[in-house]
Formats: structure tokens, C-alpha cells, sequence
């Protein structure tokens, strides 16, 4: 069965942890538009290159650019099949209208956590080449390598005060409209974050599999 599931959340709300694990979960595709981009930085492609300088300084892509990524994305036998699982998409106004007007959407989850709380865990946030996060002062990163895959660990470009800062700002700018979009639509669902992963995620899954009517 395929599950078309938006989540939402501020940065350092624990989106991108959720959202692997409501993938597995339900077997959707995990579309996250900010690895996307990341994997076009390191690849170091022009495209690859200008999309680095945008999210170093906490700003947001072109909504045509994103929108051609999605279009392009929903068009994979993956996503056909079983759906998918957005992270990081809508995140304007725009994107938002544009992704009621070409497909049915089952849930939107907004992800809460409060500010002060995203602003502590983001600035304490390493993660090595392959995406797996872990907060700086951890034992298993004390060597300065991945335990899971032995490469480096590191601050994200992004999540220097400044940019966290400005990414928050944008969020409340230019996402919170797109939020706004999908609960006048009906669909948004508000999930409290605060907690252990184990347990938002089993929150998250109560949330959705009620409206899914499961
Ligand atoms: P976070 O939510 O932690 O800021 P993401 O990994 O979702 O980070 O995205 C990182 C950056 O990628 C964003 O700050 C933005 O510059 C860019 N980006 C990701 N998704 C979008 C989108 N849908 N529209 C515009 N820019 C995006």
C-alpha cells in the first residue's frame, strides 16, 4: 500500500531521525530535499556548488529548481509503488500549492519542539560523510571518526550560530506559510518532539495510523 506523508519540523526537531525511521515503518521512500542537495554539493557539479553557497548561508532554493527535483522524483517506479515520505519539501507557500495540485497527500506531521531546545541540540549536532548524527561530546565520536562507517566527523557548514539563526528565521518566514497551507487543507497533525527518539517515533506512528484509519 502506498502512504503519502509530509513531515514537518524546525531544524534540530529530530526530522531527519523521524523520518528514517517512519520510512522503514512504512515502507515509502524517504525523499529528503536537503540530502538530495548535499549529495549534489559533495559530488561538486556547478549545480552542486551554488546550492552549497545558498544552504551555508541558511537560505532556501529556487521553489522552481525544488520543484523540478520533486517533479522528477515522483516520477521513480519507487515512488509509484509506495509512495513516499517528504522531508525538507514544502518548505514555502509555493511548494505547497504546488504539491496539492499534482498529488493526494494522506498526513502532513508537524514535528514540535520548542526554540531554545532546537537552538542547544543543533549546536551540539556532528554528523560524518554519510549523513548518521551524533551530539558532540558523545563517547562513540571521541576519536573524531563514524562508528559506523569510520568517516569523519564534523560540524555541517549549517549549523554554525549564525546559520542556525538564520535558518530558523527563515523557517518561521517562509515555511510556517507552507505549514499553515496544509492544516487549512485539513491534513496537519501536531506531534509533540520532546523526548527520546523511541518514543516520538511510536507517538508519530499512533498519530498517523489514526488518520490513516488503521
Ligand atoms: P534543516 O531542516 O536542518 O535546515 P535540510 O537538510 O532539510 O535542513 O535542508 C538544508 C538546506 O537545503 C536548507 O537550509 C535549504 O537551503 C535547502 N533546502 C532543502 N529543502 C529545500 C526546499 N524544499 N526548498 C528550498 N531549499 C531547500
Amino acid at each position: 500500500m502506498a502512504v503519502r506523508l509530509v513531515v514537518f519540523g524546525r531544524q534540530g526537531a529530530g526530522k531527519g531521525t523521524q523520518c528514517k525511521l517512519l520510512a522503514a515503518h512504512y515502507g515509502a521512500p524517504h525523499i529528503s530535499t536537503g540530502d538530495m542537495l548535499r549529495e549534489a554539493a559533495a559530488s561538486g557539479s556547478d549545480f552542486g556548488r551554488q546550492a552549497k553557497e545558498i544552504m551555508d548561508r541558511g537560505e532556501l532554493m529556487p521553489d522552481e529548481i525544488m520543484l523540478g527535483i520533486i517533479k522528477e522524483r515522483f516520477g521513480a517506479a519507487d515512488v509509484v509503488e509506495h509512495g513516499f515520505l517528504l522531508d525538507g519539501f514544502p518548505r514555502t507557500l509555493a511548494q505547497a500549492e504546488a504539491l496539492l495540485n499534482q498529488t493526494t497527500i494522506d498526513v502532513a506531521i508537524n514535528i514540535e519542539v520548542p526554540e531554545q531546545v532546537v537552538i542547544d541540540r543543533i549546536s551540539s549536532r556532528r554528523v560524518c560523510a554519510n549523513g548518521h548524527t551524533y551530539a558532540a561530546g558523545d563517547d562513540a565520536i571521541a576519536g573524531g571518526t563514524c562508528p559506523e562507517d569510520g568517516t569523519e566527523v564534523v560540524q555541517r557548514a549549517d549549523d554554525t550560530p549564525d546559520a542556525v539563526a538564520a535558518r530558523l528565521a527563515t523557517y518561521a518566514a517562509q515555511t510556517l506559510p507552507a505549514v499553515h497551507h496544509l492544516d487549512e487543507a485539513g491534513l496537519l497533525v501536531t506531534v509533540d518532539g520532546l523526548g527520546t527518539p523511541e518514543d516520538v517515533s511510536a507517538r508519530l506512528v499512533a498519530a498517523i495510523d489514526e488518520r490513516l484509519g488503521h
